[in-house]
């Protein structure tokens, strides 16, 4: 065995002060030299490893061919080896591991081949490279980019995240900086800022976009961090860049819709909005939105990558399990993938029209309302067989939510509309809507130069419908009104409920001719008997009508004359449509004035009453007088009652106005009483109204006691209007009234129903025939037979006939001839004043 002393000691001497480790073998693989060196690395004594194997040194794994690969070496021409240096693991004493740089030398020791390898301790060197190996394994895994800039804000590094984000390779971005390359759009002051902020050593954090190598936005949240040296200069910095486009592309698209959601634009606007934002992001998807209606159909709403043709064909597509991807997920409620539309059977009906344009996949995602409903479908289709990406779930999940928010906020305004324009009751248009339309329809006319006519309806005895037979059959009542109304209108034509049994029409050119037998035809439509609550009803109305331009050139103004025309009509016997003219409008402009001023004068008593004679023909008796109302108005005079009697009675006061003229007759005629005047009876007007009193005969009776009169003192005069009158209380009260003994007169007879039937079943006492006949009694012998016949009723029926309004002798003859017994008129006297009366009667009467 070859031993040291084959060395030279010099040599030796040389070796063993190495600073790096020195262990020589001989030709067995025996250690025969470990200097101090080795012992501090391996932590051996030399006298624990001298005259061992050498594989002792490193690590077990490799011990085993250890032998073998030195003797392999040697065999093989070791020369390849000697001189070159490798890292070798070596294994220290108790196990411990270390990295050694390790160069052979062969020695030829006398004819022995010796060798000395020298191993330098690069452990520290080593794990720091293998740290740094690591590092740049995660800096190159992770999708992030990752950039280095030197001094002078160069690039020098960018990882393969940065190269898969921004499609720029390293040497595409190396010595340019990373805004040039990225953010060219920064400005030169910003810039500034931020190397400052690093210069300082503040690491930078921001949101920013970045545009890839093509052309597409990028939206990143970046970190820098500057690295200064020891001496505080920038030597570097380190950019971090995450890609936050997905959130960021969810925020943008929420904020666009939101944003055109405050500036109240269509909900088409607003879907197309969606489905173009996201054809933005990602161009491989075409994007649609469908809404489901109230009875279960698909209506396009947005489909802007897609021909009209293809959405109109859709359109109105039922909701069913198999009708393409959005019926089936509207009707599921789960969304609804199907990646190929050529063999699957959603899709039979509709294969077609969708492979002509290409496409070939269609996944369906429904749009649900709050409470659950589905309102709509959002919907991708691809161009080639396949699913959704990670990003198209993204997308659909973030506009799903949005177009739930604006179909819902649709639906709520379609229905604040519906509150706003239509009547709830009927479905009709409201006042509001009626205006609305029926200005359009004026402008329209105005530009054509048609005309408009603007029916006023109010139908008669709804109150009566409404008391005796409840409300909800007075809503069925109104809705079949108002069905029948709507019925057969043409398009253009507007039906409206104002209120209550109040309904307009206006018809766009329509003339006043044709209004006419529109009108006729609807009264016949409308009049149809019809069933509410087991009652057979026969509605029946009133119509005034009013004409553009005629009649106003406003909707306001043609709506207030049909409503004129339409009171004119009401109060009119003889037809039920009136159409508006000049005068009626200054009987209202009037109407309006005098009925302020009815109201103070009866507030204030201003009214009076004068008295006119009835007297028995041929012995100049006094029958009795006719009570008749007078207003002396401040400024006008002497008002008509033929004028304020209608007018209190539209504005009320009639009920108020009969109970003061039967008190105010009572009280004068117990006046004269009591003066000695024989005064047989006395008439009062009544109107139809003052019967719905209930109270009327009580009221009689005390009226009566107070003033020490008879029931045989007092005649009310009712007109045939009373008959007309539906208010079940007319004829009950009528009833009683009789039954207290006061007589009842039918006044202006022969004027209004010529069915005599009623006659008997009225407790009428007295005729009056209507003076009209009287006044045409010398020229017209239709007169002459009228008045005839009305003695003769009376007469039959054992009535008392009083013929009024006489004011020739002529006419006084004639009626004498026929009949006629109590005569009254201008012939005998005109009306007086009670004062007046005392003195005729002291002139004229035996009995005065
Ligand atoms: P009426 O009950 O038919 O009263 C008769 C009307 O004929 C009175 O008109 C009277 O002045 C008028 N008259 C009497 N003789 C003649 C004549 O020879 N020639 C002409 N041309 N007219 C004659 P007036 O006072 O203007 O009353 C008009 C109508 O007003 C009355 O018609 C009656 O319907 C109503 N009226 C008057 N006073 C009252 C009242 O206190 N209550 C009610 N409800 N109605 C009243
Ligand atoms: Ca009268
Ligand atoms: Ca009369």
């Amino acid at each position: 065995m070859p031993n040291c002393t084959d060395l030279s000691q010099v040599f030796i001497q040389t070796l063993e002060q190495s600073v790096d480790s020195v262990v020589v073998i001989d030709s067995q693989n025996r250690i025969i030299l470990f200097n101090e060196a080795s012992e501090k690395l391996w932590g051996y004594g030399s006298d624990e490893v001298l005259g061992r194997n050498v594989e002792c040194l490193v690590p077990k794994p490799i011990r085993a061919q250890h032998d073998g690969y030195i003797e392999a070496n040697r065999r093989t021409g070791i020369n390849k080896i000697v001189g070159t240096s490798r890292d070798v693991l070596i294994e220290c004493k108790g196990g411990a591991r270390r990295w050694g740089s390790m160069s052979i030398s062969k020695i030829d020791a006398q004819g022995q081949m010796l060798y000395a390898a020298f191993i330098k301790d690069i452990t520290r060197q080593h794990e720091e490279q293998h740290r740094l190996y690591l590092l740049s394994l995660v800096v190159d895994t992770t999708e992030n980019a990752i950039f280095i800039t030197d001094a002078s804000w160069a690039i020098i590094y960018v990882n393969d995240g940065f190269t898969q984000m921004f499609g720029y390779s390293a040497q595409d971005v190396v010595n340019r900086t990373p805004i040039e390359v990225l953010a060219p759009y920064f400005k030169h002051s910003r810039i500034a800022a931020i190397r400052r902020q690093l210069a300082r050593n503040d690491a930078y954090h921001g949101q920013e976009f970045g545009y890839d190598r093509g052309g597409q936005r990028v939206w990143c949240n970046v970190t820098t961090y500057p690295v200064h040296d020891i001496h505080g200069h920038l030597t570097n910095t380190v950019s971090v860049l995450i890609d936050v486009t997905h959130t960021r592309m969810h925020e943008v698209l929420r904020h666009k819709m939101l944003e055109a959601m405050v500036r109240e634009e269509s909900l088409e606007t607003l879907m197309n909005l969606a489905c173009l934002e996201v054809q933005r992001i990602a161009p491989e998807v075409i994007a649609t939105v469908l809404r489901v209606d109230e009875k279960g159909l698909l209506h396009t709403l947005a489909a802007p990558g897609l021909p009209v043709a293809y959405s109109k064909a859709l359109d109105g597509t039922a909701v069913h399990p198999e009708s393409g991807s959005c019926g089936a997920a509207a009707f599921s409620g789960e969304s609804v993938m199907v990646s190929d539309i050529t063999s699957h059977p959603f899709w039979e009906g509709f294969r077609d029209l969708v492979i002509e344009l290409g496409l070939k996949a269609c996944w369906s995602t429904p749009i649900k309302s709050s409470d659950g409903r589905v309102l709509g479908t959002f919907a991708f289709y691809y161009r080639e067989s396949r699913e959704p990406s990670p990003l198209h779930s993204l997308l659909v999940n973030a506009c799903i939510h949005l177009c739930a928010l604006a179909l819902e906020r649709e639906e709520s305004r379609v229905h604040i509309r519906q509150l706003a324009f239509y009547d709830d009751l009927t479905g009709l248009a409201n006042r509001n809507l009626l205006h609305a339309r029926a200005e359009q329809a004026i402008a329209q006319a105005s530009r054509h130069q048609s005309s408009v006519a603007v029916v006023f309806i109010d139908l008669d005895r709804f109150k009566q419908v409404n008391d005796s037979l409840g409300h909800p059959a007075g809503d069925e009542f109104l809705r079949v009104i108002a069905h029948r109304l709507s019925d057969r209108r043409r398009e253009s034509d507007i039906v409206s409920r104002l209120s209550g049994d109040e309904f307009v029409l206006v018809l766009p050119q329509c003339t006043s001719v044709q209004a006419t037998d529109l009108i006729e035809q609807l009264r016949a439509r409308l009049s149809a008997p019809c069933q509410i609550s087991g009652v057979t009803l026969k509605p029946s109305m009133s119509f005034g009508v009013s004409m553009f331009p005629e009649d106003g050139r406003t909707m306001e103004l043609l709506l207030h004359r049909a409503d004129m025309a339409m009171y004119q009509a009401k109060t009119s016997v003889r037809g039920s449509v009136c159409f508006f003219s000049d005068g009626l409008d200054q009987l209202a402009q009037g109407r309006l004035r005098l009925e302020a001023a009815l109201r103070e004068a009866i507030d204030d008593e201003a009214l009076h009453l004068v008295y006119q004679p009835q007297i028995v023909l041929g012995e100049f008796e006094l029958y009795g007088i006719e009570a008749l109302a007078r207003w002396t108005h401040p400024q006008l005079g002497e008002v008509s009652p033929t004028c304020f009697i209608p007018l209190a009675e539209e504005c009320g006061l009639i009920g108020e106005f009969g109970l003061w003229a039967l008190r105010e007759a009572c009280r004068q005629l117990a006046a004269w009483r009591k003066q000695g005047l024989r005064v047989p009876t006395v008439s009062v007007n009544m109107s139809p109204t003052n019967f719905h009193n209930r109270n009327l005969s009580k009221v009689i009776i005390r009226t009566l006691e107070e003033y020490g009169l008879q029931a045989s003192d007092l005649t009310l005069e009712i007109t045939e209007s009373v008959l007309m009158d539906t208010n079940p209380d007319t004829l009950t009260t009528i009833e009683e009234v009789h039954a207290l003994g006061i007589s009842l007169a039918m006044d202006d007879f022969g004027t209004g129903y010529s069915s005599l039937g009623y006659l008997r079943r009225m407790p009428i006492q007295e005729l009056k025939l209507d003076r009209s006949f009287v006044h045409d009694l010398e020229s017209d012998a239709t007169s002459q037979a009228l008045s005839e016949a009305v003695i003769r009723i009376g007469e039959s029926l054992h009535l008392r006939v009083v013929a009024e309004g006489i004011e020739t002798l002529a006419q006084q003859r004639i009626l004498q001839n026929q009949g006629y017994r109590i005569a009254q008129g201008f012939l005998i006297s005109k009306p007086l004043a009670p004062d007046d009366l005392s003195h005729w009667l002291e002139k004229h009467c035996a009995f005065g």
